[in-house]
């Protein structure tokens, strides 16, 4: 390092402390004065001395000390905006969301004017918009339109240790870009002491910690293994809930996902009920990647005087949302991970053991305001001798046929020689890069195709937007884009309240006549309810989720404005399924399987035993050959989002990767070997 900035010798001025509360003070003046107390407004100059000598900066503080939400203002306030924007990326998109809210009320501007957010199929900002908060991913397909980010002023690369796939290619391109853009700033923001890998990867920039305040933290394990850690989790809030009084703190459970969360959400309710009328309220609120947005603000909601809350959190909590008020924090010691395995073709989230480091972040959100409390629902040993020290990042545990399709039309045509800071394994790239070739978006010689120049103007998996651009040719671009964007809603369409099951299982089946698969019966969804006006009341009456819906409209307008820009139609054949299903199996040839006589199905590209999901409108009528959308490992791996083929089509449509002979023999055979050769 040749300089190491810092701000340690700082002494604290009591006057930047917020003084009595008057009451009188109007919101606006009160969130100024909240600004100050933050951890980082002691080192506001400093750190903006620091912007103003080095091209690159470090900057790693404690969570909650106020990066992301203070340093893009200090950058404001200081002039950086009168010739470019700042740009603040976020790897998850509720935390884009909600930090843009935050930083717009601070300001006193509306959200989407000066202050706004751009995530996949949602951009919030305008002409007016100077500090834009984002994904990762949604900077990374920036750069495609503008490859030198001629419109931004400063890159902040915030959560940098989260290290998430789209971060990690940014590190590489924005690293690049800064060599030729002199006036650009960038900014390498991270929670924890990464620091010095951050550094040295961008050829030893200068580090700027910005001390934290941390309180003193009572760790506690449990003695031996929990068996059912929701179960533990839930007994672990009522006993503090019950033993320690309310004004104390709120409390922090770490889950790992939505269904986990909902149902402790349940439990807890049931069980407050019963503890009676005596006992102090607990608030409970849930705060997961796909909360509604209108839901989202009510964990920052400031706890009323007697109550307690408790917030019901995946690792969303651990770095990427600091809420205030915490004094006890409950880490269950699992996270849901994904991970991909090249020789199975599987991706899958699974519910794993977090890391040390994971662990020790889960328990500082207790010690933030005061002395905090720390349960870890698992023991001594284990954190000790079994959890590993640090999270592998997503690089090197997902697949990567996105990414590289990405670099590819970035012109980046050597992608293994691509600067990664933790290159992934020459497999994964070998397996994206065999898939681009099949789906022909690469050529032999590992070039994009035109095929794949229009495949990679979707924010789509290349799977999905070669289906697109397969529909033109079949006819029915219309029905396949409702397909599309309701693949993408993230979320489920069909409603199953668990009191009224038959009656939603019956009311699904409506969607399924003539069933040749489940993408069917989502086009059949999206058109009875656009014949129906969108209606709010047909969605109730049919069981199906109006949220879903209406994202699936919304990213539906959005792929279809897309459409002109690939010179594709729009072309409906309603009556016409086969050319439906010969659409989706161009997309999705690969990810074929067919049955074997035990009743289950194997995979042809990997030979992988597979089941059809039982949530599946195919899942009882075993259809010899089939594509899926997707294969997921819960207790099972299961291929989720099925349709039926003929063997004949899949020769038809992907002749260089199926040949006659193998799809009909009943037995799965190797298929012809392809994609060699692809300048790797
Ligand atoms: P860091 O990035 O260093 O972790 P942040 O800038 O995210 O810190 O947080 C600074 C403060 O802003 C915290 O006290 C946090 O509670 C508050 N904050 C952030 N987002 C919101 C929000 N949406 N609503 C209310 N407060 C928020
Ligand atoms: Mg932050």
């Amino acid at each position: 390092q040749d300089e190491l900035v810092h701000g340690e010798n700082y002494k604290e001025d009591p006057s930047n402390e917020l003084p009595e509360k008057s009451g009188a003070r109007s919101t606006f003046e009160k969130l100024q004065n909240d600004r100050k107390t933050l951890p980082v407004y002691p080192y506001r100059d400093e750190l903006l001395q620091a912007v103003e000598k080095h091209q690159v900066l470090v900057v790693v503080g404690e969570t909650g000390s106020g990066k992301t939400t203070q340093i893009p203002q200090y950058l404001h306030e200081a002039g950086y905006t009168k010739h470019g924007k700042i740009g603040c990326t976020q790897p998850r998109r509720v935390a884009a969301m909600s930090v843009a809210a935050r930083v717009s009320q601070e300001m006193g501007v509306k959200l989407g004017h000066e202050v706004g957010y751009a995530i996949r199929f949602e951009d919030c900002t305008s002409e007016k918009t100077v500090i834009k908060y984002m994904t990762d991913g949604m900077l990374l397909r920036e750069f495609l339109g503008e490859p030198d980010l001629s419109s931004y002023s400063v890159v902040i690369v915030d959560e940098a240790h989260e290290r998430t796939v789209c971060t990690d290619v940014l590190f590489g391109l924005v690293k690049d870009i800064a060599r030729f853009r002199p006036d650009l700033k960038l900014i390498i923001s991270s929670a924890t002491l990464d620091a010095v890998r951050f550094s040295d990867y961008f050829d030893n920039a200068p580090i700027f910690k910005v001390p934290g305040r941390r309180f003193p933290v009572e760790i506690h394990y449990t003695k031996a293994p929990e068996a059912d850690y929701l179960d533990a989790a839930i007994v672990t809030v009522l006993h503090i809930h019950v033993t320690e009084s309310p004004g104390d703190g709120d409390i922090l459970v770490f889950l790992t996902g939505q269904e986990e969360i909902e149902s402790a959400e349940e439990i807890l309710k049931q069980r407050t009920k019963s503890l009676g009328t005596r006992m102090p309220e607990l608030i409970i609120c849930p705060i997961y990647a796909n909360l509604p947005t209108e839901l989202q603000a009510k964990i920052f909601e400031p706890t009323p005087e007697g109550a307690r809350k408790v917030v019901l959190a995946t690792n969303i909590a651990e770095t990427s949302l600091t809420i205030d008020g915490i004094k006890y924090v409950i880490d269950t010691g699992f996270v849901k991970i994904k991970s991909y395995n090249p020789r199975t073709g599987i991706e899958s989230l699974l519910v794993t053991p977090i890391s040390k480091a994971s662990a020790n972040q889960r328990a500082g959100r207790s010690g933030r305001t005061g002395p905090g409390k720390c349960f870890r629902l698992y023991t001594f040993h284990s954190y000790s001798n079994e959890m590993e020290d640090n999270t592998v990042p997503e690089i090197q545990r997902t697949n990567l046929a996105n990414v590289v399709l990405s670099l590819k039309s970035l012109g980046i045509s050597d992608v293994s020689g691509f600067d990664f800071m933790d290159p992934p394994a020459q497999e994964c790239l070998i397996q994206a890069l065999k898939l681009l070739y099949a789906l022909g978006a690469l050529n032999k010689k590992g070039e994009l195709t035109k095929v794949g120049r229009k495949m990679a103007e979707f924010p789509l998996d290349p799977m999905l937007s070669k289906m697109i651009i397969a529909s033109d040719k079949y006819k029915c671009s219309d029905e396949i884009l409702s397909i599309a964007a309701m693949l993408s809603t993230g979320s489920l369409i069909f409603y199953r309240p668990k009191k009224k099951l038959l009656y939603a299982d019956n009311a699904r089946k409506l969607f399924y006549a003539g069933n040749v698969g489940d993408h069917v019966a989502l086009v059949n969804v999206y058109r009875s309810w656009k014949e129906n006006d969108y209606s709010h009341q047909w969605c109730y009456e049919n069981y199906v989720q109006v949220k879903s819906m209406k994202r699936a409209r919304d990213i539906r307008d959005q792929l279809e404005g897309l459409l002109e820009r690939v010179e594709i139609e729009l072309t409906s054949n309603p009556g016409d399924l086969e050319a439906i299903q010969k659409a989706i199996t161009s997309g999705y040839f690969p990810n074929s399987a067919r049955l074997q006589k035990t009743g289950s199905y194997k995979t042809f590209k990997y030979g992988q035993t597979a089941h059809i999901h039982p949530s599946s409108g195919l899942a009882f009528s075993f259809p010899k050959l089939v594509v899926y959308h997707e294969l997921v490992l819960t207790s099972k791996e299961y291929m989720r989002q099925v349709t039926e083929l003929k063997p004949e089509w899949l020769v038809e449509i992907a002749p260089h990767y199926y040949r006659l002979k193998d799809v009909k023999d009943s037995e799965a055979k190797k298929k012809r070997p392809c994609g060699e050769g692809l300048g790797i």
